[in-house]
């Protein structure tokens, strides 16, 4: 017999029916068994009366909570029933795999335990249905995120992992032993892609894993992430990417509200807000004057950065004056930039970039980049690097490289946003840190 899914159990009242998937919970009465079976689709309710066959009931009692099953019965319409009105009268039983008992906990038991023991046994946690519709909401967002650029003449692009030269800095490198030498693993995609543009593609994009060794214990970072990165050539400032992203980010928002918005709000409370167009745009010097005006302190040692606690309000004015989640920071110092990072030409001590915060929280750093190999050398060499690592990287400018921009995105970031969730270690299929390497 095919497996028939939970949620389409409806469409076969009245027939004989095949269904596999968790017990969730075991109701064990006098004449009666009640066992709620779970699969990724929905939940239902399976009964058996015991005096059909005494052997059968001493199985089923038998039978721990979230044990794999495999259940044969027939459908019938019962609106008393809670679960979808309707009941599965049971057949046979097959357990594929009995759950042992105690669990480490339950997944739908009435306590939850601290994140860091859920961690220890993720495979378990993951069963809750908070975390199978994140996952099923992130999906649904990498699909629109690359329906979009499909439909928007980009390639996507898959760029080495294992490198020989840092794209950002030194500092937040792991080096890894490469046969008789150092390697690197990346920390962005950042030379690759725009290799692309050199290479003419006009319009990439990539979803890869990102390396970075910050030995931080945030509830926003990771030693490893998925990165969401695209560059596209022939802009004339950030202006440009950031237009393509907020139109890419309102396309991703409204086919997740679409698919899943009622859900979101039923499990996390949330009310996903598809942003307006366009977001606002905040020069971070005014940023910093708005701070001050707010009696915001930035930590002294900022050097024009802001920190997130400073983020957070800036969000707040946001909110209080547009009405708005997210906003761009822009024209961020050169002296918490990167060298790529293209300069205003009327203000060197400016770059032509931006952070993207949402709810308070930065989830995209963009910019235009310096592609004329003469001014690149030189302020490669003023940020202290050597040029002869990076030789390979500024070649990709020396036979004819459009003007360029384009912007990384964490993607579990963006579902703390989206979700309304504060720890990324909930976001994210398994948490990499400094002290977590396992499972
Ligand atoms: P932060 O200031 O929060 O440490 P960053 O400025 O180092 O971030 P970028 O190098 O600009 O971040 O990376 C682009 C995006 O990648 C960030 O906006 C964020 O969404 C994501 N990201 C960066 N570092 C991490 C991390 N350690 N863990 C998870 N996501 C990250």
């Amino acid at each position: 017999m095919e497996r028939t899914l939970i949620a389409d159990l409806r469409q076969h009242i009245g027939e004989e029916v095949k269904i596999q998937g968790w017990l969730q919970v075991l109701r064990d009465q006098k004449k009666m068994q009640f066992l709620v079976v779970r699969d990724t689709t929905g939940a239902a309710q399976v009964a058996f009366w015991k005096g059909n066959d005494a052997a059968l009931a001493e199985r089923i009692s038998a039978l721990t909570t979230e044990s794999a099953l495999t259940i044969t019965g027939s459908v019938v319409d019962n609106p008393v029933v809670k679960l979808g009105g309707l009941e599965i009268q049971l057949q046979t039983v097959e357990v594929n795999n009995l759950a042992e008992n105690p669990m480490p906990f339950e997944p739908y038991g009435d306590t939850l335990p601290q994140l860091d023991f859920r961690q220890d046994w993720r495979s378990i946690d993951l069963r809750r249905k908070e975390n199978l519709l994140l996952f099923q909401v992130q999906t649904t967002a990498e699909a629109a995120m690359r329906e979009f650029w499909v439909n928007n003449r980009f390639i996507e692009i898959h760029t080495p992992k294992i490198i020989s030269t840092p794209s950002e800095s030194g500092a937040e490198l792991f080096t890894i032993d490469y046969f008789d030498r150092k390697a690197y693993l990346a920390q962005s995609p950042q030379f690759y892609k725009q290799m692309a543009m050199s290479a003419g593609f006009e319009r990439v994009f990539e979803f890869g894993p990102v390396f970075r060794a910050d030995p931080s214990f945030t509830s926003r970072h990771m030693t490893e992430f998925t990165g969401v990165d695209m560059e596209i050539s022939w802009v004339e400032s950030h202006e440009d990417v950031m237009v393509m992203q907020e139109r890419w980010l309102q396309f991703v928002y409204q086919r997740v509200k679409d698919v899943h918005g009622e859900q979101i709000q039923e499990v996390f409370g949330h009310e996903m807000i598809v942003p307006s167009l366009p977001f606002p745009r905040i020069p971070m010097a005014e940023a910093v004057e708005i701070l001050k005006s707010r009696g915001y302190q930035l930590p002294a040692d900022k050097k024009g950065d802001i920190d997130p606690g400073g983020e957070r309000e800036i969000a707040a004015y946001v909110m209080e004056k547009y009405n708005h989640e997210f906003v761009f920071l822009t024209d961020w110092p050169i002296a918490v930039r990167p060298f790529y990072h293209m300069r205003h030409p009327d203000n060197p001590g400016l770059t032509r970039s931006y952070d993207l915060i949402a709810c308070g929280l930065e989830i995209t750093t963009g910019a235009q980049r310096e592609h004329r190999p003469d001014i690149l050398a030189k302020q490669a060499l003023e940020k202290g690097l050597h040029l002869e690592p990076i030789q390979f990287y500024l070649d990709f400018f020396r036979y004819g490289c459009p003007p360029h921009g384009g912007f990384g995105l964490g993607l579990s970031r963006l579902l703390m946003v989206m979700l309304g969730l504060n720890n990324i270690r909930e976001t994210v299929f398994l948490f990499r840190g400094p002290t977590r390497l396992t499972p």
